[in-house]
């Protein structure tokens, strides 16, 4: 039996928000080792499942669970959390050796308050100490901001092609399986990148839509051609204050080098042409409400879904959030949903019972001038749960399990809307986070998403349309408006490049 080690490390750190991320918050998610981590991802729609999936199957190969780590988006790692991680994965790749190859995922998009490229700082740790024999091949997110450092420490890198990502557990297995080839002398696997001086804008990310799916046709034919792997499109992770922020091409060929290297410059330049259409239109407040209400005079079945760019929870954002509420209590019509963690409003709920009422300001608490004031109302308390719930189809992020805490739904008396308050913040990834308060989406003119790309296969099903408006916040999706001191310089749009070459 050949041992194949399994590695995962996924944090998108969001270094624009000043609350580090600690060890406490991968203790709270996923922090495990040893077999730990094989019943962590066994079966779930993860990369690592996949890499389980096809290493099981395949007969004479074991998976050897080593390590996994996974938060939810927060600041910078501080110091001491990146210490603990690193030193704790350097362990249990210590104690398992020999091993005749490893699968790696990173996110790609991990900042440590020391260690800006962080996972191109554990991932070249990890080649120094099995050697430059044995094969070590990844997945990364859609969202990394790849480095040169992540690409010569590993043999080959598969990128998602699908945001909101719903390919995690195929993009595991393309990675697993080319393992299986290499392990078996049948490849030879040789991997390039390309940086662009490119920022795509977090609006602009969709894959399923138009510049998307051009995009990803490009990738599919110059990846289909004899003798290569796979040509991935990087978008970056803007939030990232990094000097390998930005969108990249991660070309792998079977055996050839040169050949990688021609598709990552073919696919770079395509890219680089197509551009101008990578670029946010970046909605007001008040126009998207203004949309919202004419697409809901042509259906008022279903309600608008309002994607609060500024507030995405999944990049980061306090989840507590208030601009599209205040907007729509001006200028909206009919009955709005917005959710908002605030664990203070749950206490007060909890005090004051189902049915009960209580006078509060709820939401805007982390940064109410960048993410908006809070609500003053009289709340009336219409139902409470303990905030857990399950999803059973694949989702953006491969979560099945959610818990978002002690949970109140909230109707405000003067303002008329309704709130679904969480103890903790869960992005929108699931339907779930509101059917299970036993909240019907149709019963709305309009629903607050608080993500970008995140919710919308959850959500596109049940909204007549989903509009992205750019909010101010930690994630606004005006990334000119924030202030980079890491990024390369020059690059678009933040200034005008006249010509590029990769
Ligand atoms: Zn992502």
């Amino acid at each position: 039996m050949k041992r194949v080690g399994i590695i995962a490390l996924l944090h998108e750190s969001n270094t624009f928000l000043d609350e580090p991320t600690t060890i406490e918050h991968f203790r709270s998610n996923l922090l495990t080792d040893g077999d730990g981590v094989l019943k962590a991802f066994l079966g779930s729609p993860h990369e690592v499942g996949g890499f389980i999936d096809v290493l099981d199957a395949a007969g004479d190969v074991e998976p050897v669970g080593l390590f996994a780590a996974r938060a939810m988006p927060f600041g910078a790692i501080t110091q001491a959390c990146w210490n603990e991680l690193v030193s704790r994965l350097e362990l249990q790749l210590r104690n398992h050796l020999p091993l005749d190859g490893l699968l790696v995922a990173p996110h790609g998009a991990t900042v440590a308050e020391s260690e800006p490229d962080a996972d191109g700082d554990w991932l070249q740790r990890v080649r120094t100490i099995v050697g430059p024999s044995v094969p070590i091949i990844g997945t990364l997110d859609l969202h990394a901001n790849v480095s040169e450092n992540m690409v010569a420490a590993c043999d080959a890198l598969f990128g998602y092609r699908t945001n909101p990502h719903l390919d995690q557990f195929q993009r595991g297995q393309d990675a697993a399986r080319l393992m299986l080839k290499t392990l078996r002398a049948e490849a030879s696997p040789k991997c390039r990148l390309i940086q662009l001086p490119l920022c795509v804008n977090i609006e602009r990310q969709a894959t399923s839509e138009p510049q998307g799916t051009k995009l990803w046709g490009h990738a599919d034919r110059i990846q289909s051609q004899p003798g290569m792997v796979s040509v991935s499109c990087l978008y970056g992770f803007p939030y990232s204050d990094v000097a390998e922020m930005g969108a990249s091409v991660v070309a792998v060929a079977e055996r050839d080098a040169s050949l990688a290297e021609l598709a990552a410059h073919e696919m770079a330049r395509i890219w680089w042409d197509s551009r101008e259409e990578f670029r946010g239109q970046l909605i007001s407040v008040s126009d998207g409400i203004q949309q919202a209400l004419k697409v809901r005079e042509a259906d008022s079945t279903r309600p608008v879904g309002l994607l609060e760019m500024g507030d995405n929870v999944g990049g980061g954002s306090p989840g507590d959030g208030t601009w599209i509420a205040h907007g729509w209590i001006h200028e909206g019509r009919g009955p709005l949903l917005t959710v908002i963690a605030d664990a203070e409003a749950v206490r007060l709920a909890t005090a004051a019972g189902v049915k009960g009422q209580f006078a509060a300001a709820i939401g805007g608490r982390r940064d109410p001038t960048r993410h908006g004031p809070s609500l003053q109302d009289t709340w009336t308390v219409l139902s409470m749960t303990d905030g857990r719930f399950s999803e059973s189809e694949a989702r953006h992020g491969g979560y099945s399990k959610f818990d978002q805490g002690p949970t109140a739904v909230l109707q405000g008396t003067t303002t008329g809307i309704t709130v679904i308050a969480t103890t903790l913040r869960v992005a929108p990834l699931s339907l779930q986070q509101v059917l299970s308060q036993n909240v019907r989406p149709s019963d709305f003119a309009a629903i607050v998403l608080k993500g970008v790309h995140a919710p919308v296969a959850a959500y596109a099903p049940v909204c007549s349309q989903l509009i992205r408006i750019n909010t101010d916040g930690v994630t606004t999706a005006d990334a000119a408006s924030l202030t980079f001191s890491h990024r390369r310089r020059p690059m678009e749009p933040f200034e005008t490049i006249g010509h590029w070459q990769p």
